[in-house]
């Protein structure tokens, strides 16, 4: 009886990490996915979503925004 128990145990847990990691998946296509961008200061290629965007140009933060208008 605790044989069968155990069986079942081992199956359930299998079911809960195939269905993890088929919920992971597509969080990481998101993230490989993503728009890289590149600073027109330095050149540092950044996520979009990461990136300051004026001037029609995209830059890594606030400084190299404010250094390129100069
Ligand atoms: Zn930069």
């Amino acid at each position: 009886m605790s044989r069968l128990i155990l069986l079942i145990a081992i199956a359930a847990a299998i079911y809960l990490l195939v269905r993890f990691y088929r919920n992971r998946k597509p969080q990481q296509d998101k993230i490989i996915s993503e728009e890289m961008v590149c600073c027109a200061h330095c050149g540092l290629h950044l996520p979009k979503s990461e990136s300051t965007h004026a001037y029609g140009k995209f830059f890594c933060d606030a400084e190299h925004r404010d250094a390129y208008r100069k």
